[in-house]
């Protein structure tokens, strides 16, 4: 290889740029692309991923590169490339978007525990003699040879415990040659005596074969397409994506498998680990070592399918031929912290660097995929029947504003809904039902004088949990006690307005006394396993009505599960975010999607104050492509995603007044940058293809006593955006009065 001067250094600090260092003479066989360096910047030292090397720089004074890290590259070119354009789309740092490759446990380098196993060193006979020798002098030495005797070996803290000494006994055992002590490496891998039974291929229906057939071609033609397949709940998607991994691994080629994070269940594990071979799971309940574990496996190439959730797409595999992503419209895709990147999206990316198929996968396709299919940038394959061609389950809608108060409380159980559930309970098949709300009461307000009781912290009103007896604010969740009179106006008359999981389960329980009920929400489900244990309960048979939030929206397959019931389907639909009829449509199909899994049919009754929206009626008639036309329409008009592309700008910072200028600020700086007149009216910019909404005050003002300020740029495509960006790349966007965040492609609006 050529000798190269200088290196080109990305460092680990908020910067989108590459810095140039000098090659030592002592490292020029040590450094190379890929590699982690150490190197010194402003008095301290860094570090640094060597991303080129280069002979000539113009930089004047370059400084010598301190230590090569490591031995062997650990982000190959394309990894490189992809953190290139993430760093780039994102506007994030350069080092912190290569750092999404590396989980924080492989980059602090992680030792693998190890510990000491005891063993005797004589045989039994002459070990007997021994102990009854050194019995009065040393009890404890001779407990321990006593305890060793019984079997083969031990790890000396089990050792310890069972013959009740010291550590320094059994060292002591050890300096005499008495027993030995050899040093072994704790096994915690995931699979450690778990048994996978061998599943192999169903044999595909006419639909999944059609779709198995397109996906074959395209992973034998070894260049990057996208294949947007739709299908119901229980189409057989996941047997298409085995088929279609089976078929990589042929092809010598890896597969990364995505899934939202809730539904990365044991058993959707075993879907793939029964199937093949070698599979690594990354999760985010790994435990550290787990999880650097798994990341070295992938990375020595001992792993043929990756699955995992949305970091999972920044695996490390060589040869990666084929990438799926599973229920793709899922807004946990989108990471919502720094870099607030789509795992959807850098999967594309991903994909044509590697040269790779993407199958996209869902029953209710997020619109930009859906819209990408239409215009024929994917191809589009559907699956329109489920398996065992059992039906769709039939829905209802209920009207609550026909359901005046029932008896002196109010009841937010319809008349309907209790009759449908008696029915079924009774015939001892089980009811799931939905709100997707936590808590009693969210909102607690003064009868005389309307005052609602906010967080003075986050300025959300907060919820009553009445088991804790405590108002809790859900952003920051401080709680506070519940006010016996109106701060505001000394009154005594205190509400509890609106409703939360909790106080459905009170209603519940006075209504069906006699059915196990259990609720599943984040106060209930704290335990490490509560998740998985409830499930397993509701399986059995145990619990009758289940009641929970989204957690129970997702993947959960119960054949007795004849009547599913929402609460209120009205929760997301009143978001300020154009994307609530979309969520309120995916949901209530995906909720719609847990019933009508046997012969005893199935059940949908949905609750809500807006029966005529169009994101009900169409979930109710199950029409995706009903559904999809009427939003497009909305979204053309106003240019919004799929037709526009937006970016979010929030501002945060202690003193309302300087975010507030800040935003401002800003949002002239980026006017210019648009060429958009000054006095333009913010109706006219409503309807533009380029344009600024705000700034204005952030739907939630005020998080942990921090105001918050947004704004939302508008653009016809990303090229655009990013020129209008750019302008503000280089903002102090962390200076200590307002911090700026800028999302783009958002998916949060709040
Ligand atoms: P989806 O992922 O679309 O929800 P699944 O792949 O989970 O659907 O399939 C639903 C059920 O149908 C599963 O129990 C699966 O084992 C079964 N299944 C899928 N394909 C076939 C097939 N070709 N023949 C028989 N059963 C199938
Ligand atoms: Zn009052
Ligand atoms: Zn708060």
């Amino acid at each position: 290889m050529a000798y190269r001067r200088f290196a080109e250094i990305v460092l680990d600090i908020p910067l989108n740029k590459k810095f140039h260092y000098k090659i030592p003479p002592s490292f020029v066989n040590q450094i190379g692309i890929g590699k982690r360096v150490k190197v010194p910047f402003r008095g301290r030292t860094i570090n640094g991923y060597c991303v080129g090397l280069v002979n000539e720089s113009n930089v004047e004074s370059t400084k010598d590169i301190i230590q090569v890290v490591d031995t062997k590259p650990i982000l190959n070119s394309k990894m490189l490339e992809v953190a290139e354009w993430l760093a780039n789309f994102y506007f994030c740092g350069w080092g912190e978007a290569l750092e999404t490759f590396l989980p924080f446990v492989v980059r602090k380098g992680f030792e693998t525990k190890t510990i000491n196993v005891a063993r005797l060193c004589k045989d039994g006979a002459s070990v007997k003699d021994m102990i009854s020798a050194i019995k009065k002098r040393a009890p404890k030495q001779a407990r321990v040879l006593e305890a060793l005797a019984e079997v083969d070996e031990m790890t000396v803290p089990e050792l310890a415990s069972i013959s009740e000494c010291q550590v320094a006994s059994i060292y002591r055992l050890r300096d005499r040659g008495l027993i030995t002590l050899e040093k072994r490496q704790v096994d915690d891998s995931l699979f450690t005596g778990k048994h996978f039974k061998r599943t192999y291929h169903l044999q595909p229906t006419k639909e999944q074969d059609r779709a198995i057939r397109l996906i074959k071609d395209m992973l034998r033609e070894r260049k990057h397409s996208t294949i947007l397949l739709k299908g119901v709940t229980g189409s057989g998607k996941t047997e298409v994506y085995l088929q279609a991994i089976s078929e990589a691994i042929t092809l010598g080629l890896k597969a990364i498998v995505l899934v939202p994070e809730i539904s990365l269940t044991p058993q959707t594990i075993e879907r793939f680990k029964s199937r093949f071979d070698r599979v690594s799971v990354l999760h985010s309940s790994l435990t550290g070592r787990q999880r650097n574990n798994q990341w070295w496996e992938i990375k020595n190439g001992k792993a043929d399918v990756v699955i995992g959730a949305r970091s999972a797409v920044f695996a490390p595999l060589e040869n990666l031929g084929l990438i799926v992503i599973d229920e793709e419209h899922e807004n946990t895709f989108k990471q919502d912290s720094s870099p607030r990147y789509n795992a959807r999206d850098v999967s594309l990316v991903r994909a044509e660097h590697e040269n790779a198929l993407l199958i996209l996968g869902s029953a209710t396709p997020s619109l930009e995929s859906y819209h990408n299919a239409v215009i024929g940038k994917y191809e589009y394959v559907t699956l329109t029947s489920r398996i065992g061609h059992k039906p769709l389950p039939g829905v209802h809608i209920i009207d609550m504003r026909h359901e005046v108060y029932r008896g002196k409380k109010p009841s937010h159980i319809s008349k309907y809904l209790e009759l449908c559930m008696k029915q079924r309970l009774s015939k001892k098949e089980q009811v799931l039902l939905f709100l997707n709300r936590r808590g009693f009461s969210p909102f607690i307000n003064c009868r005389r004088c309307g005052f609602v009781l906010r967080c003075k912290r986050c300025d959300i009103s907060l919820t009553y949990h009445k088991k804790k007896n405590a108002v809790i604010c859900h952003y920051c969740n401080s709680d506070e006690f519940v006010p016996r009179e109106c701060p505001e106006c000394c009154s005594p008359g205190i509400n509890f307005l609106g409703f939360g999981t909790e106080r459905i389960e009170e209603e519940i329980r006075t209504k069906f006394p006699e059915y196990e009920l259990l609720r599943m929400d984040s106060d209930t489900m704290k335990g490490q396993y509560s998740h998985e244990k409830a499930l397993c309960a509701f399986r059995r048979g145990d619990i009758d009505i289940l009641l929970g939030t989204q957690m129970i929206a997702k993947g959960l397959d119960f054949p007795n599960v004849t009547l599913v019931g929402v609460i209120s389907a009205d929760t997301i639909l009143n978001l300020p975010d154009f994307r609530a009829s979309e969520r309120t449509f995916q949901l209530l199909s995906q909720v719609a999607g847990r019933t009508g899994r046997s012969i005893k049919g199935g059940h949908v009754i949905i609750q809500t104050y807006n029966p005529e929206h169009y994101s009900i009626t169409y979930a109710v008639s199950h029409d995706y492509d009903g559904f999809a036309k009427k939003e497009l329409e909305y979204r053309k008009q106003l240019y919004y995603p799929p037709y526009g592309r937006l970016a979010r700008i929030v501002l945060h910072g202690k003193k309302d007044q300087d975010v507030k200028q800040r935003s401002m600020n800003i949002t002239e700086k980026l006017r210019e940058a648009m060429k958009l007149p000054a006095d333009i009216a913010q109706s006219d910019l409503q309807k533009a293809e380029m344009g600024i909404l705000g700034p204005a005050p952030a739907p939630i003002a005020k998080v942990k006593d921090r105001y918050r300020w947004h704004l939302i740029v508008k653009a016809d495509n990303f090229e655009n955006l990013h020129m209008v960006l750019k302008n503000i790349e280089n903002e102090n966007r962390r200076s200590k009065k307002v911090q700026i965040i800028i999302d783009v492609d958002p998916y949060m609006l709040l």
